[in-house]
């Protein structure tokens, strides 16, 4: 395995800490030579079942758990929307609540190997919660730097607790990730954790290896939210392996949804655009309020590998979608986690098996909901009260 650039195809050893092509500056991938290779057996559970395929020896490895997550079948939803097999990843199991535990392990691993006395991310929430989990886990020190605006509380009272030093920068996401680079490249023991780092998308695709070990073989199609759009580079990656690997016979098509106010992926594409990139992401979907992803390329590349497309919804479909799951199905995720829920609602989808990926728990920004809550009902302890406060008199 070595480090390699997406552009130019310079190749680098992994030991070399690097974060972008030394020979042209564009981002770098894990490159794995699995062509004719003969399937690795998998042993344990979660991300580490597939060391073999991870760049890090498992003998390393700082972990939590992390990985194993529930793939659900969505029984109601699947009947409304019309589609034979729905479920749901629901990456809300994971140790910290979300996906990016299953990048942070090797991460953080990768940083231990590396002699790395910290590390270092910006974060609008759940890269931090998890990069100071992991580092808290390894013994290391945790720097974060959130950008202005607004940030889902319970995130940041995981990277709080967990004892990471937090910089708030005034600024937005995408100069708060320029200064924490800079950071970085100046400082040579200060890791960078950002999904700019190739390491953490290698655990990140282990999703992929999950989904098709439950179901047998790939799904028809896989629908999930992009942000800096590193999820669906390193999905897609999984993907692609199993299947150079003979482990599944076919690939699926990928559908990457995002939030109105924060789409430059949809709107590059649609032609709506002619770079990448817009100013002044809003949503009130946090965790995908990315205005210049990092991985456009990558997942550019994903989309149209797969034969997928981008497409895009509203703040408002995205709440209808959250209370949709999380009454009909009992899953609480948060808004960012349930475009993919916001996109079936209003498309109709005709596969026969599709999976959805949650990204992460409902429980870290509860705002919305609570600000939405209905009146709640009153009663005095009595029989009689309680009954016609529930209409039963
Ligand atoms: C990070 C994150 C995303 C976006 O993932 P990318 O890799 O940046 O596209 C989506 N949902 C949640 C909950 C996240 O934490
Ligand atoms: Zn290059």
């Amino acid at each position: 395995m070595k480090q390699r650039c997406i552009s130019c195809g310079a190749a680098y050893p992994l030991s070399q800490i690097l974060y972008t092509c030394p020979a042209c500056d564009d981002i770098l991938e894990i490159a794995i030579d699995v062509t004719g290779r003969e399937a690795p057996t998998f042993e344990c559970e979660g991300v580490w079942r597939y060391a073999p395929l991870l760049p890090v020896p498992l003998d390393k490895s700082v972990s939590m758990g992390e990985g194993g997550t529930g793939l659900h079948a969505l029984r109601r939803l699947q009947q409304e929307f019309g589609i034979p097999r729905l479920f749901l990843k629901n990456e809300g199991e994971n140790p910290t609540g979300s996906f990016k535990d299953r990048g942070m392990t090797v991460g953080v691993s990768q940083a231990v190997t590396l002699g790395a006395r910290a590390v270092a991310c910006a974060s609008t929430g759940n890269t931090s919660a998890s990069l100071a989990a992991y580092a808290a886990r390894a013994g290391m020190r945790a720097i974060v730097l959130i950008p202005g605006g607004k940030i889902a509380m319970g995130k940041l009272a995981q990277a709080i607790v967990h004892g990471a030093e937090i910089v708030q920068v005034d600024g937005n996401f995408d100069e708060a990730m320029r200064t924490v680079r800079e950071l970085s490249l100046s400082e040579g023991e200060i890791y960078l954790l950002n999904s700019i780092n190739p390491f953490r998308l290698e655990g990140q695709k282990t999703l992929a290896f999950e989904v098709c070990e439950a179901l047998g073989n790939a799904p028809d199609v896989l629908i999930l939210p992009m942000g800096n759009a590193g999820n669906i580079s390193a999905i897609w990656k999984g993907f692609r392996e199993f299947h150079a690997l003979g482990l599944i016979d076919r690939l699926p098509k990928i559908i990457g949804v995002q939030a109105a106010g924060a789409a430059p992926l949809a709107r590059y594409l649609s032609g709506d655009l002619h770079e990448c990139r817009i100013s002044d992401p809003e949503t009130l979907a946090t965790a995908i309020r990315i205005g210049a992803p990092v991985s456009w390329l990558k997942a550019l590349r994903a989309l149209e590998e797969s034969g997928g497309h981008a497409a895009i919804v509203s703040d408002d479909e995205i709440l209808a979608a959250q209370r949709k799951l999380a009454s009909g199905e009992g899953i609480f995720v948060e808004p960012a986690s349930v475009v993919p829920i916001a996109y079936l609602m209003r498309e109709r989808v005709q596969a026969e098996t599709v999976v959805c990926v949650a990204t992460g728990h409902g429980l870290k920004d509860p705002d919305a909901i609570l600000r939405m809550a209905p009146e709640m009902k009153q009663a005095a302890p009595s029989l009689a009260s309680l009954r016609s406060a529930l209409g039963l008199a």
